[in-house]
């Protein structure tokens, strides 16, 4: 028996080896990843390990031990390549070949690079070798330019804010965090950052980086001329699907799956960051999360499918996800994207506070700057789509947890 390959030892590929076993799997699981770590956690790369707070050894997903344990054949530095879907093969980039019965694709995907001239000049936050890169080049830059405005470019300027350079963020939308959170909460995070000495700039484009071997500026499409010592793009993710689409499958936007997480491709699941699926939690629309929890839960979806077929659950995780940046600690639940209405849940000015986004009168998802209570009450409400008032969800006396039992 050839047993289940798993490509990529990432969150995803790794939690579905764990997966496997604890669901009693008892054939071969072979764990496949391109960069030489065992199975490491990405969070803490813009946060605690940019900071240089935390080791490397403590960011392994289990000790390295662990693995052969558990009887996962963990092969680290190996990049498929291709795939021979009839045969059931898959090639790594080496020439290796490996069979199996069922192939889990979880190959994340790889940072968008700037496409302008001299954009191969950025530095890019997704692989611990990225941060050891980065890292290494602080010592010699006082003058730090991110570009884009989500959530990494944001923690990497409060942790590079915080450690003395001067940062400057580049947004080409007019507000921060604009594709995943309310303007309330871009316009908070824009506060926050500029109390903090970050020059950050909206609406505006970089078209190109200059420098020779290093950065010395970046060009705006105003025309002015930001001085940079380096350039850090936290522009998003390239799914990695090319050896699937190459195989014949759907590749839209990573790469399309069914509610059991299987590819168009006989035998083969897809899951975590490249996985394009239908979500309930959108309305049944697909999505593409990159979230710990959506690789995580998209494992356990996979190894139950492959233990049951079709009588396995389909994927229906609550989705959450956590941001730190200087003292803030935002958690998020639910999926804000199609909201009709939001409500503002206690005092932005007060630094803890809520966002509560509606659609047709039932809460879809919540963003809790410091308001963990906020988050541990409102999960309920946005996992059952608990229609409330909206003022008595502003009103911050009245404990979510309450109007969720109230429902
Ligand atoms: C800097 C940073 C901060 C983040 N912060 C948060 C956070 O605060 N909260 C949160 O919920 N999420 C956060 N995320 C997102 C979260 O880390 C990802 O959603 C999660 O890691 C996705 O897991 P994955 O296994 O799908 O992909 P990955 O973790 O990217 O793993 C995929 C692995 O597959 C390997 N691979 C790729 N192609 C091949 C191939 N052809 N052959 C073999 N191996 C291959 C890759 O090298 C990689 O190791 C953050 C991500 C980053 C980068």
């Amino acid at each position: 028996m050839a047993g289940v390959l798993i490509v990529g030892a990432g969150q995803a590929g790794a939690s579905a080896a764990i997966a496997l076993r604890q669901r009693g799997f008892t054939g071969p699981v072979t764990l496949v990843g391109a960069e030489p770590d065992p199975p490491y956690e990405r969070p803490p790369l813009s946060k605690e390990y940019l900071a240089g707070e935390k080791a490397a050894d403590r960011l392994l997903l289990r000790p390295p031990a662990f693995w052969e344990d558990r009887g996962v054949t963990l092969r680290t530095g190996v990049t498929i390549g291709a795939i021979d879907v009839r045969n059931r093969r898959a090639t790594a980039t080496s020439g290796e070949d490996f069979g199996y019965d069922r192939l889990i694709w979880a190959a994340g995907g790889q940072a968008r690079r700037l496409a302008c001239p001299g954009g191969p000049l950025a530095h890019v936050i997704r692989t611990r070798a990225d941060v050891d890169a980065l890292r290494a080049a602080l010592a010699d830059a006082p003058r730090i330019v991110i570009v884009g405005g989500g959530y990494i470019g944001l923690e990497a300027a409060a942790v590079l804010a915080k450690l003395g350079h001067a940062v400057t963020v580049v947004e080409a939308l007019p507000r921060l965090l604009a594709r995943v959170a309310g303007p309330e909460v871009s316009d908070w995070y824009l506060a926050l950052h500029r109390s903090h000495g970050v020059d950050v700039r909206l609406g505006t484009g970089v078209v190109a980086i200059e420098g020779d071997e290093r950065p010395a500026a970046v060009r705006l499409d105003g025309g002015e001329r930001l001085a940079a010592d380096l350039v850090i793009a936290g522009i998003g993710l390239v799914p990695e699907v090319e050896a699937l689409r190459a195989a014949g499958a759907d590749c839209p936007n990573g790469v399309r799956v069914d509610s059991r997480c299987r590819t168009s491709l006989p035998g083969i699941s897809a899951i975590g960051d490249c996985a394009l699926h239908p979500n309930p939690f959108a309305g049944g629309a697909e999505v593409r999360l990159e979230s710990v929890q959506n690789a995580s839960d998209m494992a356990k979806c996979a190894a139950a499918e492959i233990l049951g077929g079709d009588g396995a659950p389909p994927y229906r995780a609550l989705p959450w996800f956590w941001s730190n940046q200087y003292d803030a600690k935002l958690q998020t639940v639910g999926l804000s994207a199609g909201a009709d209405a939001r409500v503002v849940r206690g005092d932005p000015a007060s630094g803890s506070w809520s966002l509560v986004y509606l659609r047709a009168g039932a809460v879809i998802a919540l963003d809790c700057i410091n308001a963990p209570r906020d988050y541990m009450g409102g999960r309920g409400l946005v996992e059952r789509s608990v229609s409330v008032p909206p003022e008595r969800l502003a009103d911050p006396s009245v404990p979510l947890k309450a109007l969720g039992e109230a429902a």
